[in-house]
């Protein structure tokens, strides 16, 4: 089973020093900033997911990419863009898809079959997804009540287009290998749109709007999907990862899926901010008093006192930094810590998860590329360079998680 890594142009500055907090000059983040692939040295995805809604924006979404890097993209292609030649792992697959979560409240998607199928042409791209139109709801009893229009326009909708798309592909030969969408409400709903996708021609079908699901609805959905399934049917699944169950996907005809789980959770989940091969571990937050937009308006709006916030940070970094180098126990980073988070957020209190990831310093043990430059700098909750540097990382993990889950050796 292969795992896509969706892009949102998440890249690290080589040149930035995490002592002292600063970058090079001279440093040109188009030029010198680096991907995951170009960070490590073993696998750890097999494929990049691009979203046309994500190089574009849409509405509330905006561009993860400049106007100039855009032009680039389509101009140079993605595996030049993504400078996939210097990957030191072999083959990276580059998949397109439209991104529909981008436009999901709109009536219609806001690009055309053929609009599609050029910025897959132009990107280079081996997979290309049909042009669809996310249903947002999970109603099994809708099979018997009958579903609401909406839901079923969007089936329909996303069936028609999925027509178009693949006559435009045979018709002008397209140079990629292209994906219907299945879209539906309940394990009958995802089944009939998979055998009409087969019937349209389709060998490799991606099955989306699952994100909101539970795992037992997804197994569900597959279990049904799986009995109309043809043997050279291929599945991709859309925006999910559950290691715990990607064995019952590959049983169930799953080739593929795409997440940004691993990387997202390094800085947008409460706890679960660093992955080790058994368990997560919650990443230490020392706020940067400049740059932390949640601490500069306490501070602007005068809840705060700024001197005693850097104070308390970097007394903090400090006693991380003497940890680190055994001067100090962990009582003495826990009391630094806890007075840093009562200054700025009197109700949260990470005590008993700071001490026990102190304690064990996953960290020291991990040996991916990023763990062995960083050191200790990896746990720290703290701006973009550390928090996307943990999200690789996690990344790194993960492929090995999902390869021992498998059954096979990473790479
Ligand atoms: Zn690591």
């Amino acid at each position: 089973m292969r795992y896509f890594l969706p892009d949102s142009q998440d890249l690290v500055d080589p040149s930035f020093d995490f002592d002292t907090e600063r970058r090079l000059a001279t440093r040109q983040r188009q030029r010198d900033d680096l991907y995951a692939h170009e960070v490590f040295t073993e696998r750890a995805y097999d494929g990049i997911l691009v979203s046309k809604g994500i190089v574009d924006g849409f509405g509330a979404t905006t561009s993860r990419y400049t106007l100039a890097q855009r032009q680039r993209l389509l101009r140079t292609g993605a595996p030049d863009f993504f400078r996939l030649s210097r990957v030191k792992w072999g083959a990276i697959p580059m998949m397109g898809d439209c991104g529909a979560f981008t436009y999901v409240k709109e009536e219609k998607p806001p690009y055309t079959v053929e609009d599609l199928a050029s910025f897959y042409v132009e990107c280079g791209f081996d997979y290309g997804i049909s042009l669809d139109h996310v249903i947002l709801a999970y109603q099994p009893e809708w099979d018997q009540t009958g579903a609401l229009a909406e839901m079923q326009e969007r089936q329909e909708l996303t069936l028609s287009l999925a027509q178009n798309f693949f006559d435009l592909h045979q018709r002008d030969a397209l140079p990629f290998t292209p994906l219907g969408v299945a879209q539906g409400w309940s394990p009958r709903s995802y089944a009939r749109s998979l055998k009409e996708l087969q019937r349209i021609g389709y060998r490799y079908v991606a099955v989306g709007g699952m994100v909101p699901l539970k795992t037992h609805e997804i197994l569900a959905t597959l279990r049904e999907m799986n009995c109309v399934r043809r043997d050279d049917t291929r599945l991709h699944l859309l925006g999910i990862s559950r290691i715990e169950t990607v064995q019952d996907f590959a049983r169930l005809g799953v080739a593929s899926f795409d997440s940004t789980a691993p990387l997202r959770q390094a800085f947008k989940d409460g706890k679960d901010n660093f992955y080790t091969l058994q368990r997560t571990y919650t990443a230490v937050r020392i706020p940067q008093v400049e740059g932390n937009p949640k601490l500069q308006k306490l501070i602007s709006s005068g809840k705060l006192n700024q001197e005693r916030a850097r104070e308390l940070e970097k007394a903090c970094l400090e006693a991380m930094r003497r940890f680190d180098a055994g001067e100090v126990k962990v009582d003495h980073v826990l009391e630094r810590l806890s007075r840093y988070e009562e200054f700025y957020d009197g109700e949260a209190s990470h005590q008993d998860a700071y001490r026990e990831v102190l304690e064990v310093r996953p960290w020291k043990h991990c040996p991916c590329d990023v763990c062995r430059t960083l050191g200790y700098h990896i746990i720290l909750f703290r701006g973009a360079e550390r928090n996307r540097r943990r999200g690789f990382h996690n990344t790194w993990v993960f492929y090995r998680r999902l390869q021992r889950e498998l059954g096979l050796a990473a790479a």
